[in-house]
């Protein structure tokens, strides 16, 4: 029997740019599940791939269907899956483990030896279907909104780098506030930490992060946001940094408004080596510094859903468009100015 054909978003060729294929729908191997996706969400990775930055180039192999963030529900099984029935409504944790590297084998699989991300290394969400290891996938509480459900992979980003240390009682400085950063400051207010210093470039992320939750929005092109943050901790410094930017002159700033004992989570990644002074703002001050990638599995998805089944975070602010996937080009070019927030695709059709 011939495969069916679906649409899918795709990098054809190694240069700028995607296009929409028909493609076979793929059948699901064993251990694997096919989703019918529902919702799929843009990230800033979608973003560098759609560009096809340096880093794309060298890590890609077009033909691929891009987009890692998605819900959907499960269509069909491959043979002996057992976790997962056809009609669950699903996402999925896009990074995919070997199982049997070293730190598979410790239960780090978060920083597997040989980790592949769906949607980069192999086909990914932005199609009508997606194929994927059962074992990835995460089962939605019936409590949480279709919405919140496309975003739990950067949300999970956010949550993973809250909770990478102690939070409750604690100051925090949120150096980028793109959609995680957005995020983390909503995660680390539901966790009860005390004041949250939101610092961004961009006007209206600014805005957005003050309606997320930011007790003080600062501007870095406006005032100098370390001297700021000391003024305002009385010349402390803050307990804990939540590097979400990337961005060097960022990363500096918020080494320098870490207090001596402090913790800097680092999720935001530089295009390029970044200097700082290791002796003042770290070895001298006692800091702890975590580098953070991905989300750990599936602890990560466990407290994402915890907090959302709570209703204790409040996201709408970040939505920003529910597009068809046909509408691509329109999407990326939005994102690209920095105005928008989360676009969602609907490839299987937009709800009404
Ligand atoms: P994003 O690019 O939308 O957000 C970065 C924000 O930093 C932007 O709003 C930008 O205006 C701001 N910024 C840039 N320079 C700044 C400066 N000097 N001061 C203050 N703010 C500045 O990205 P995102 O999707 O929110 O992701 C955040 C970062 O995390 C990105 O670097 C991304 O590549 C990275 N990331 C890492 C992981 C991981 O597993 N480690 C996963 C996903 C994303
Ligand atoms: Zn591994």
């Amino acid at each position: 029997m011939p495969a069916m054909k679906m649409k899918a978003l795709r990098k054809v060729r190694p240069e700028s740019g995607a296009e929409i294929e028909m493609v076979d729908v793929p059948r699901a191997r064993p251990g694997e599940a096919l989703v019918r996706v529902r919702a799929a969400s843009i990230c800033g990775t979608d973003l560098h791939i759609y560009d096809w930055d340096a880093w794309s180039a060298s890590r890609m192999k077009p033909p691929v269907t891009f987009g890692h963030e998605f819900c959907g529900v499960v269509e069909k099984l491959g043979e002996g899956v057992e976790s997962v029935r056809p009609g669950d409504f699903v996402s999925a944790e896009m990074h995919l483990a070997c199982g049997h590297c070293h730190q598979c084998r410790i239960g780090e699989p978060h920083i597997c030896q040989n980790l592949k991300i769906a949607g980069i290394d192999q086909d990914g969400c932005f199609a009508e279907f997606v194929r994927l290891p059962a074992g990835n996938l995460w089962k939605i509480d019936p409590e949480i909104p279709e919405h919140y459900a496309a975003i739990l992979d950067p949300l999970g980003n956010a949550v993973h780098t809250v909770l990478a240390g102690e939070i409750a009682g604690r100051t925090v400085g949120v150096t980028g506030c793109g959609p995680i950063g957005l995020m983390a400051i909503a995660v680390a207010k539901a966790c009860g930490c005390s004041t949250v210093f939101a610092i961004e470039i961009n006007s209206h992320r600014l805005a957005l992060a003050a309606r997320m939750g930011a007790d003080h929005a600062i501007q870095p092109a406006e005032i100098d946001p370390v001297r700021r943050v000391l003024e305002l901790t009385g010349g402390t410094g803050v307990d804990v940094l939540l590097e979400m930017s990337g961005n060097p002159g960022a990363i500096q700033q918020g080494f320098q408004m870490l207090r001596a004992g402090g913790r800097a989570s680092l999720l935001g990644i530089p295009a390029k080596p970044v200097t700082f002074d290791l002796v003042a703002d770290i070895i001298f001050k006692g800091a702890t510094v975590q580098g953070i990638y991905g989300r750990r599995m599936f602890e990560t998805w466990v407290q994402a859903t915890a907090l959302l089944k709570g209703k204790r975070l409040h996201l709408e602010p970040l939505f920003h468009e529910r597009l068809p996937l046909e509408r691509f080009s329109e999407a990326f070019e939005k994102l690209k100015t920095g105005g928008a927030g989360k676009i969602l695709f609907y490839p299987n059709g937009q709800p009404q």
